[in-house]
């Protein structure tokens, strides 16, 4: 049976990446009828950040995810935070220990240090050195002995196999091969505090919690071959892997990386912003993946019947939010009005233009003002832009519409169409009897086409593209409609 995990270390917020890997490990789940785990990876307690397991749960919720074990939904396998499974690690530890495979190392921080600074000063790759070479099993254990007594806390070490060679078919980069030698020496497997390192702990967990298949971030790559280090020593298989390839942001051309600030990265500032989580998951799936063709939009479901390992691309995927937004727009199109409502709403709560327990009225014209601009709108928050202009006394005009307005027949057609809707009563006032004003003005004047809608469409909205005119014109009254008409005609 297929099982994939996801395995984040709760040191940060969800970011696309990560969201990117977790989303292929469900799609590789879903599509072959196999689990996914979710495992939290939380051995490195200086990176430790206080909401980061819940942060990370909250996050793959919202974006539509899935899975089958986690330390919230535990099986037979668990326990899923690596810091409450130390009781499985340590007599693992102590078995390579006992079989000659790893030993405890003494040396300090400062020595290591010293070790690597003499290394670079003679042009060598810094590489741990083996502090026991030349000595007998008695000096060994004397020495080891004396560090103790010193007080010193050992660090337990894997006798690394330089001449061996470790190799594996990934399923993205095809064969790779490392020398044993290239790895920098014995390895950390278990740090003085007791905790197993990454890449001994990751390999303990994988096997025991019979995982068949890693998809993971190309930046992942030089861990392998000590993973694979870690099968060998047990004796056992060793899962396939996959290595996703990295991130381009596409306005930079470089890493999209959490220290890289121009792109928002994490999933929760997309939400913040009002996206769709189902748009997300489309966009997210095609970073470094597609199904061939011309299509761009995939339900959840199309996506996990068209998902497809052999189409990891092998080049790096392009982050695009220009893309992002075009495709949550295509979600807002095709949502119901109430759905892009509750996106829109916290904005306008927010810019004090709906009130927190709004009336049924006010509720139905910001509903409204929703609907005019929804086809238009790539996030929720731009709703508070694309509706300014019913909000201010004199809309912004931009100076391409200001040329516009210098035409000679603008103050002719503007004055007739004010005169006409002037004659409109309060309950007249509404698409089906504003339209015909704009054709009766056309008979007042000769005035026609882009000559007489352009100049009322900019009056009225400060806008040379937006929804139809009679629509925005109803939704901004008589009365404003009126006075942005006057405004320019000043
Ligand atoms: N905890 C690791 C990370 O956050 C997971 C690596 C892996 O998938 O093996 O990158």
């Amino acid at each position: 049976k297929i099982r994939v995990r996801y395995a984040p270390s709760p040191t940060g917020k969800l970011h696309i990446g990560n969201a990117r890997t977790a989303l292929f490990n469900y799609l590789y789940a879903r599509h072959f009828g196999g689990e996914f785990i979710i495992r939290i990876e939380d051995t490195d307690r200086e990176r430790h950040i206080e909401d980061g397991e819940e942060s990370q749960i909250r996050n793959l919720t919202w974006l539509g995810l899935d899975w089958d074990e986690s330390a919230q939904k535990p099986a037979d396998v668990g326990p899923y935070r690596q810091s409450e499974r130390l009781a499985i690690y340590q007599p693992l530890v102590q078995e390579l220990l006992d079989k000659g495979l790893a030993y405890k190392s003494y040396k300090t921080k400062e020595e290591l240090e010293a070790e690597r600074v003499r290394q670079e000063e003679n042009g060598e790759t810094p590489k741990y050195i083996y502090e026991y070479a030349g000595m007998s099993d008695e000096e060994i254990k004397a020495h080891q002995a004396s560090c103790e007594e010193k007080g010193l806390k050992p660090v337990v070490r894997l006798h690394v196999q330089e001449k061996n060679i470790y190799k594996w078919n990934d399923m993205v980069k095809g064969e790779i091969t490392f020398e044993g030698g290239n790895v920098g020496g014995d390895w950390v497997i278990q740090k003085q505090d007791g905790y197993p390192t990454y890449n001994f702990a990751v390999v303990v967990d994988d096997h025991l919690m019979k995982i068949t298949h890693v998809v993971r971030g190309d930046d992942h790559i030089a861990n392998t071959p000590k993973q694979l280090m870690i099968y060998e020593a047990f004796g056992w298989e060793a899962p396939e892997f996959a290595h996703m390839t990295l991130i381009i942001d596409s306005t930079t051309g470089k890493k999209l990386s959490k220290r890289n600030e121009q792109a928002l990265q994490f999933i929760e500032q997309y939400r913040d912003k009002g996206y769709l989580p189902e748009a997300i998951f489309n966009f997210i799936a095609l970073l470094g993946w597609n199904p061939g063709g011309e299509q761009e939009i995939f339900s959840q479901k199309e996506l996990i019947e068209l998902f497809d390992p052999a189409r990891l691309s092998k080049s790096p995927a392009a982050f695009d939010q220009k893309k992002l937004e075009w495709i949550n727009n295509q979600y807002i199109k095709a949502s119901d009005l109430d759905t892009v409502f509750e996106l829109c709403r916290p904005f306008l709560v927010a810019a004090n233009r709906l009130s927190e327990n709004a009336s049924a009225t006010e509720l139905h014209h910001a509903k409204r003002l929703v609907e005019l601009y929804q086809p238009q709108m790539s996030y929720g928050e731009e709703i508070i832009a694309l509706t300014d202009l019913f909000y201010t006394e004199q809309p912004t005009v931009s100076d391409e519409a200001k040329e516009v307005l210098a035409g000679e027949t603008v103050p002719v057609v503007l004055e007739a169409f004010k005169k006409n809707l002037e004659n409109l009563s309060e309950e007249e006032f509404v698409r089906d009897n504003i339209f015909p004003q704009i054709k009766a003005v056309q008979k007042e004047t000769g005035v026609k086409g882009k000559n007489l809608f352009m100049p009322i469409r900019i009056a009225v909205s400060g806008e040379m593209h937006g929804p139809e005119l009679p629509d925005t014109i109803e939704l901004l009254g008589k009365e404003k409609s009126i006075r942005h008409i006057e405004k320019v005609l000043e």
